[in-house]
């Protein structure tokens, strides 16, 4: 973003709740597209370890096997993020990088939706290139409506959060439905059906977005051709290595692939962490802001490798554990996780609402600690889990409410934890940075989607007998993180969240 964006949109426009109207379009773009991308990956794992007869083939592919594609495919969606952010900075705009990115999504969930396993990688390709131009750049947007000084941003994210939230649900809804009890490639096809609303939706209504996100940094022009060259050579260079895998002339193992690219991510992470402080030429302000960020990116990375297990162990929990009979129907597995997007729709207000409180005593917590407190619930789902796995060593299967207090549970600790990193980082982002903050914001969902996908494969390896142990190693790690924040905010005591 730059300051003519933010002061151009500084207006008080109140067209959506009291918000700038050009929020409405990306609510409803983000909503189609997480009802897209959690639809899908709801049916991932289901689908990849699904035997390959029966009236609904799936892949035959082994749990560590499946987590682990699980994993990179998260991994890959949010690490996109990182170059959707500077291509959008340097040569798009965020706005047409929001388009563009709709579109390949689309079409990826389309291509899923062919019933062959042959076009199924190529299809999650398209899905992680799409989401990258997308997802952190719509994020980017909703800040550039506001102005410098607009207090109406922080809830401007809250609302957009309820769009994911709503998103999701519609993707569990459908999505599991169809693809459980249908077709795999039916489900596959109603997130693309879905992301195309979505497109259309955002292609009638950009205009309202005005100037917000809409030209990329001022550059002179040979800059930025150059900055265009390198982009196609790069785009070049990565169709050939996916064409090499895809035909299967680089052979690729998905687990330790996963591995290698769990500590690639770190590496990239830290890197581009000790770039920002060290070479981007920042305020000693900025940079105090930035190790705070980076303590919130440790934070969230943990948090995520827990989150994202929904799709991966807790999903196969559901499926051989968890007694799924409703009033005599049998509901999809995925139903199960529409608990979180309702609790978060249902708390968010509340959890606002406690921080505006708190804010009033004077006794608001630091990020960090907001930040421990989500940590704090996701060790405790994993204790709940921890009990309802040795129960079902006992008798299998066992009822959904513990999966759906395991839910509440981490629901609540991302409210302490995710619209609030949000907002963090559009708020101490650099100027000139926001777009590639937000990408280092996703990167830690991309470790911790990594991180799921090899703890979730670890966990069901060997059945129930190895949930225990990875659950229980989890519990340990959220708590030592959650013990390293609190002693962090100590540290940046001086810093609070203005919500
Ligand atoms: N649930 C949020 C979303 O889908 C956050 C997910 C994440 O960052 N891992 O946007």
């Amino acid at each position: 973003m730059n300051m003519q964006q933010a002061s151009d949109n500084s207006n008080h426009d109140t067209g959506f709740f009291g918000h700038p109207i050009g929020l409405r379009t990306l609510f409803l773009t983000e909503m189609w597209e997480r009802m897209s991308y959690y639809g899908m990956r709801a049916l991932l794992v289901l689908y990849m370890t699904g035997s390959l007869g029966g009236f609904n083939p799936g892949m035959g592919l082994s749990a560590m096997d499946a987590n682990a594609i699980y994993g990179i495919y998260v991994g890959m969606v949010y690490f996109m993020v990182v170059p959707g952010g500077w291509i959008a900075d340097n040569i798009l705009g965020h706005q047409r990088a929001v388009l563009i990115g709709a579109m390949i999504i689309a079409l990826g969930h389309f291509i899923l939706a062919i019933p062959v396993d042959q076009t199924f990688f190529l299809g999650l390709i398209f899905v992680v290139l799409g989401t990258g131009l997308l997802k952190g750049n719509i994020s980017t947007i909703v800040g550039n409506l506001y102005g410098d000084n607009d207090d109406r941003r922080d809830s401007g994210y809250t609302i957009f959060y309820m769009s994911i939230n709503i998103g999701s649900t519609l993707g569990f809804l459908i999505c599991s439905y169809l693809g459980e009890k249908i077709g795999w490639h039916y489900g596959f096809g109603a997130a693309g059906i879905g992301m195309a609303f979505g497109v259309y939706q955002y292609i009638k209504f950009r205009h309202l977005l005005g100037n917000a996100g809409r030209s990329p940094n001022a550059m002179d022009d040979t800059r930025r051709q150059g900055l265009i060259k390198w982009t196609k050579l790069s785009l070049v260079l990565m169709v050939i290595v996916i064409g090499l895998g895809l035909f299967g002339l680089i052979a690729v193992e998905p687990r330790v692939f996963a591995e290698n690219f769990a500590y690639f991510l770190t590496i990239v992470a830290g890197l581009y962490f000790l770039y920002l402080y060290f070479l981007a030429g920042l305020s000693a302000k900025d940079k105090k802001n930035l190790l705070l960020l980076f303590v919130l990116f440790v934070g969230a990375a943990a948090f995520w490798s827990g989150f994202d297990q929904s799709a991966s162990s807790l999903s196969i929990f559901a499926r051989d554990h968890t007694d799924l009979s409703v009033l005599g129907f049998i509901i999809p597995i995925g139903w199960l996780q529409f608990a979180n997007p309702i609790f978060v729709v249902a708390f968010a207000p509340i959890f606002a609402g406690l921080w505006a409180q708190l804010a009033r005593l004077n006794m608001d917590p630091s990020l960090p600690i907001k930040f421990a407190i989500g940590l704090i619930f996701m060790a405790i789902s994993f204790i709940v889990m921890v009990y309802a796995v040795q129960l079902a060593m006992v008798t299998s299967p066992v009822g959904m409410q513990w999966l759906v207090i395991t839910y509440l549970l981490q629901t609540w600790g991302e409210l302490a934890l995710s619209p609030i990193g949000l907002s963090a980082f559009s708020k101490y982002s650099p100027k000139g940075y926001m777009g590639q903050m937000f990408g280092l914001w996703f990167l830690a969902s991309a470790i911790g989607g990594v991180l799921a996908g090899l703890l979730g494969g670890d966990a069901t390896v060997d059945g129930l007998s190895s949930v225990e142990p990875i659950f229980t190693f989890m519990i340990q790690y959220y708590a030592v993180i959650a013990v390293i924040l609190i002693g962090m905010a100590f540290v940046f005591k001086a810093k609070k969240t203005d919500s």
